[in-house]
């Protein structure tokens, strides 16, 4: 890589992309500086990573916790700031090289704008940000030169098979692990607990995308946001279940051949990828062996068990603001199943009901999608209210 270090700001530092991307700085000093780090409401986890990568500021986004964090970090000289407001400000400043967005579900749109306004190199782990404002992401980005490299681990794989092609894709095969219900007959999705939905078989996340893995739902935001990524069409983009997670994605090429991107599931290959590009650097994670795994297993979707996954495609099709209702009717009704408010099987149904009821634009505005986010939140609220 180049002499001189790349100077990171982190949003959504105390997260599970958060905490990841900091293992992979501490293990290059030499290339990597943290400069910003941004969290929530966990302020002392913040102050704690704060004092081991000494930043040169932090955002807590919760003002509540604004006294907390400042009296742990002033005597250290390390600059305090409170407010979502703040993370996106100060990730547009001059001493920001790259801003990894890994704040989790909508709240990542603003300060990614901010961002890449300011021309940051963006590395993308939000990807509510592309699927709720795709067609805004995607010109501004362009507008402001501010690349965005994507950290989910199936658009990594297919950002990584891209690498040195000229060639037109002809399919993006994205894979999914098929979630902790895979195996499980739809008979039985009606008892479904949080705590089974929470036990994820491959990946360690945050339990937002871990239920969103559960119903597929992720897999139905990751088609939006390949669709955005690489500026393919929805119908071009398929979805295979692949339940050892040893493939991350592929692409098909015109030519009928296909290059896929393996290695053990663990983010931080592509959160070092995302970081280190259009280098590559050394990993600790461990290596694979084809004589172990014996066999690779390949699935279509079914989409009855996983109406999200239909959800998602249709949304993108129909297009204008109604990804962006789908994301917050989605939001809602995760957090309401996490909080046993709702039954598992009741997430797509609120989904739906939610868009039945979206006021439609074509051409929406950055305003625009903040309207659709904050009405089809309070809409899927009140469904979640009246017992659907
Ligand atoms: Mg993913």
């Amino acid at each position: 890589m180049e002499q001189t270090k790349r100077r990171i700001a982190i949003l959504g530092s105390t997260g599970s992309i958060g905490t990841q991307t900091l293992n992979v700085i501490s293990q290059h000093p030499d290339l990597f500086q943290v400069e910003l780090l941004s969290a929530g409401s966990n302020a002392q986890l913040l102050i704690q990573q704060a004092k081991t990568y000494n930043p040169n500021a932090v955002v807590i986004c919760n003002k509540d916790k604004y006294q907390e964090v400042k009296e742990a970090l002033t005597p250290l000289d390390i600059k305090v700031f409170a407010g979502v407001e703040s993370a996106g400000e100060l990730a547009g400043a001059s001493n920001i090289d790259m801003v990894v967005a890994s704040m989790v579900g909508f709240s990542g749109l603003a300060p990614t704008i901010a961002a890449i306004k300011k021309g940051k190199a963006i590395a993308l782990a939000n990807k509510e940000t592309l699927v709720a404002a795709g067609s805004i992401i995607s010109k501004m980005s362009t507008e402001h030169n501010s690349p965005i490299i994507p950290v989910d681990s199936e658009h990594s794989a297919i950002f990584q098979c891209l690498q040195g092609e000229k060639a037109e894709i002809e399919k993006l095969l994205l894979t999914a692990s098929g979630g902790p219900f895979f195996s499980l007959p739809i008979e039985k999705f009606n008892d479904i607990t949080v705590e089974q939905a929470l036990n994820h078989p491959n990946w360690k996340m945050g339990s937002k995308v871990t239920i969103d893995s559960a119903t597929m739902m992720n897999k139905g935001l990751e088609i939006i946001e390949a669709a955005w990524l690489f500026n393919i069409p929805i119908d071009r983009v398929e979805v295979v279940i692949h339940p050892q997670s040893i493939i991350h994605s592929m692409v098909q090429f015109s030519d009928g051949s296909i290059k896929a991107q393996l290695g053990y599931p663990d983010m931080r290959v592509p959160i070092q990828y995302a970081l280190s590009y259009p280098y590559r650097i050394k990993l600790d994670t461990p290596r694979l062996s084809f004589p172990d795994i014996e066999k690779l297993t390949f699935f279509a979707p079914d989409l009855t068990k996983y109406p999200c996954l239909a959800i998602a495609y249709e949304a993108f099709r129909k297009g204008g603001n109604i990804p962006c209702a789908v994301n917050a009717a989605n939001e809602v009704a995760v957090a309401a199943f996490l909080n046993s408010e709702i039954k598992f099987v009741h997430i797509p149904q609120i989904i739906e009901k939610t868009i039945e009821k979206c006021n439609f634009v074509a051409a929406p505005s950055v305003e625009d999608i903040f309207a659709t986010d904050k009405l089809s939140k309070a809409v899927a609220k009140e469904i979640v209210r009246q017992n659907l």
